[in-house]
This record gives C-alpha cells, structure tokens and sequence, in this order.
C-alpha cells in the first residue's frame, strides 16, 4: 500500500505527473481515468491521502465529504443520460490504487449486476 510520498493518485494532485484535470475544489479533485471503461470516465478523489472509503469516513471533516460527493455529481451531471459511481475497496473488489477514488463513468447504457 502507498504512501502518500508515492501514491500515484497523490503525484498527480502534486502535478508531478500528467493527468487531464477536469475539477478541483479545496478538498477533491477529478480527473480522467487513463484507461476508460464508459466514454465518460472520470475518477474523483479527496485531496487528503486515505486509502478507502472506510478510511476517508473515519478520517475526514464534513467539508471533506461534501466536497468528495458535489464533485462527483457534478461531474456525473456531464453525462445527461445518467451515470455510475463506484468505489472499488479491497482485492475482491480489484482495487488497485489504494487512495480513494470515485469512478464516475458514464456516456453509454450500463449493465446490472456489475462483474
Ligand atoms: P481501481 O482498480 O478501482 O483501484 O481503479 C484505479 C483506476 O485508476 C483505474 O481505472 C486506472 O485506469 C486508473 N489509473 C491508474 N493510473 C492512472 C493515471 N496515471 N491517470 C489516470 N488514471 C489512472
């Protein structure tokens, strides 16, 4: 698991290395994923560095929460015809950066259940 010193999400907020920034507030950030699964595919995240949802709920303040949320449906609310959030904790659920992020996909008709 990453610190904050080589999270990778964390060199992105730092602008250490690329990423196409669409938002940012105080405390969240989105940005595109670089491997798309939907036409729109973003990845909101808090600026604070915790690994999952569940470490983010114990850490944050309220601003922290709302700010993580109104960017996510902010950015969600670009995909008229609606949209998915995902968080994805753990190794059953193939998480594979471990600083918490919301996947905001959208721009196409989704599937339920999810894989
Ligand atoms: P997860 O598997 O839920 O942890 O999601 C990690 C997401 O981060 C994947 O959708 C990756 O495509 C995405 N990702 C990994 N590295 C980058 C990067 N440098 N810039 C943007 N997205 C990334």
């Amino acid at each position: 698991m990453s610190t904050e010193g080589t999270c990778i999400f964390c060199r992105i907020l730092r602008g250490e290395i690329p990423a196409q920034i669409l938002e940012r507030t105080e405390h969240a950030v989105a940005f595109a994923d670089v491997n798309p699964q939907a036409p729109d595919h973003a990845l909101v995240v808090p600026v604070r560095h915790v690994e999952n949802l569940g470490a983010f709920v114990d850490a944050a303040s309220a601003a922290e929460v709302h700010d993580l949320f109104a960017l996510a449906a902010k950015i969600g609310a670009r995909s008229p015809q609606g949209y998915r959030v995902v968080t994805n904790t753990g190794p059953h659920a193939t998480q594979s950066v471990f600083h918490l992020h919301l996947h905001v996909l959208g721009g196409r008709q989704m599937t339920w259940p999810p894989g």
